[in-house]
């Protein structure tokens, strides 16, 4: 009898232990959520802006991204000829957050307080989180920008939707910008500034957009995301500029094929 327990031990033990990986598997494993995407959960990413991993290569790198290669909705895009409308308004809703400046190694990223969102067509999407590109990823009649914002937002069924910022050089220091470029993290890593920042100091008076149907610019490349890119640049100075640049001199996906999408520009006016 007493040896018969032995067998019996390590069945349970096995059985523990396949349930624990099973457990594992459907926690870590395959399907990445629009949210987790959103806030970019930490893992080594096997994609790069560059070489035999850059953007040209996204959709052979993992199953998981083919739709960055095979999708006809893909962001950014060039916007060349919108169509002129009176658009809905985009109402912002911005709260103060806490300011933990994160090097993700492919961006700057702030991680958003819950409590911030924005008004698109009556759905209030949350705001997750913002990050930058070097130079910018949508471009203007073919033109680049320096810098992009992105403000990326979810709505309760997961559906994405972000703002974009176009930024370029000005004369003075920006001093919205101060407490997120004054304090980069060179390396991969995060640094917490002792400070309040509302991300609403950071967009430009005049809130009218263009507005298309795209999709994340980073892998898995997820489509079905409602760009609002702001038509009115922002100023950062050329030492502000160069502050990200030394840290990431390209970290922008080049534009995609429009594939006949709709491109609408507001132009309703006093906004
Ligand atoms: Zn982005």
């Amino acid at each position: 009898m007493h040896h018969s327990r032995k067998p019996t031990f390590f069945a349970i033990s096995f059985v523990v232990i396949v349930m624990n990986g099973l457990l594992f598997l459907a926690v870590a494993g395959p399907t990445r959520t629009g949210a987790q995407a959103a806030t970019g959960t930490a893992q080594a990413e096997t994609w790069t802006y560059e070489g035999a991993t850059g953007p040209q290569h996204w959709g052979d790198l993992d199953p998981k991204f083919a739709v960055c290669s095979k999708g006809r909705a893909q962001s950014p895009i060039d916007i060349a000829a919108p169509q002129g409308v009176n658009l809905t308004d985009l109402t912002f809703n911005y709260s103060p957050t806490a300011l933990n400046v994160i090097n993700t190694g492919e961006t700057i990223r702030i991680n958003y307080d819950a409590g911030s969102s924005i008004v698109y067509n009556e759905i209030t999407y949350n705001l997750v989180q913002f990050h930058f590109h070097h130079p910018s990823e949508h471009t203007i009649n073919g033109k680049a920008f320096d810098l992009e914002l992105h403000l990326v937002h979810q709505d309760s069924a997961g559906n994405l939707a972000v703002v974009g910022v176009l930024i370029t050089k000005g004369k003075a220091d920006n001093p919205a910008y101060a407490s997120i470029f004054d304090n980069l993290p060179a390396q991969a890593g995060t640094k917490a500034v002792p400070t309040k920042l509302n991300v609403d100091d950071l967009l430009p008076k005049d809130r009218r957009y263009y507005t298309y149907l795209g999709s994340l610019t980073t892998p898995p490349c997820t489509q079905g995301v409602r760009w609002l890119l702001l038509t009115t640049p922002i100023e950062l100075s050329q030492k502000q500029i160069d502050t990200f640049s030394t840290i990431f001199h390209l970290n922008a996906r080049p534009v995609q094929p429009l594939n006949n999408r709709d491109v609408l520009q507001d132009t309703t006016s006093g906004k």
